[in-house]
């Protein structure tokens, strides 16, 4: 049973709402009139799949391409349960092969917590996930980008930005400028592999980078869309809060 909305936000985007149990992040859809785009690929194949199931009871189009926003698991591990053609950066790609020989016995994730490769908060939601973590399959992407690349999906396209962010180093940036939707992933949020913490610069140069980008609807990767406007008062408040702090 799907719990999650399948919600429309523009004439051709669509996106299938988060969950916080087992901390699925939204998935984006664009369709154009000859081929459609997913953004990201969830946490699982069965996470992969709900999102078939909602474009097959909509009649929207099979997505030919899925770009991933970065490397956290609950944006790739749904790649193995895809057949849309993955797309990554350079910088997704290192972690996607880095995550590729870990094993997923009790005793391997359980070591990669003490080493901090893992954090606890995605160990226990992966659990939620997968009752058995030995089927997690980490899968390489179809395409690597090195640089900006833009898909026609015909009479819409889409730019994908690879860019720095706060919450990682390979994010990748999503933009529909005929839709004025911007799909960032987590990259608003702060770096969870690293303390937990926002760097001020990062923070800093990535409002910078959202003003220079013309968009009315800002989606996160876990939370509600928004306008540009509340997206850039929301993280200007944080930068401001943190340079006091300093
Ligand atoms: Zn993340």
């Amino acid at each position: 049973m799907r719990t999650q909305k399948f919600c429309q936000l523009t004439d051709n985007v669509w996106y299938l709402e988060f969950a916080e149990e087992t901390d699925r992040p939204n998935i984006g859809y664009v369709c154009g009139s000859k081929q459609a785009l997913l953004i990201d690929a969830g946490n699982s194949p069965a996470h992969a799949k709900s999102v078939a199931d909602c474009l097959r009871e909509y009649g929207l189009m099979p997505p030919a391409w899925a770009a991933i926003t970065h490397w956290h698991w609950d944006h790739t591990f749904g790649m193995c349960g895809l057949r849309a053609k993955t797309i990554v950066s350079q910088k997704t790609e290192q972690q996607l092969r880095r995550m590729r020989r870990w094993e997923w016995t009790d005793e391997a994730m359980q070591s990669r917590l003490e080493t901090g490769e893992e954090i606890e908060f995605c160990d226990t939601r992966m659990r939620r996930e997968y009752p058995d973590t030995q089927k997690i399959r980490v899968k390489m992407a179809d395409t690597v980008i090195a640089g900006e690349k833009q898909l026609d999906l015909g009479g819409v396209s889409c730019r994908l930005l690879p860019v720095d962010s706060p919450h990682s180093r390979d994010a990748m940036l999503v933009l529909i400028p005929e839709e004025g939707v911007l799909f960032a992933g987590d990259a608003d949020c702060e770096d969870f592999y690293h303390g937990g913490c926002y760097d001020i610069d990062k923070l800093a140069a990535y409002i910078e980078l959202l003003k220079q980008l013309e968009f009315t609807y800002y989606v996160p990767g876990h939370w509600h869309p928004c306008t540009k406007q509340q997206e850039i008062e929301f993280l200007q408040e944080k930068l401001d809060a943190l340079r006091r702090q300093k």
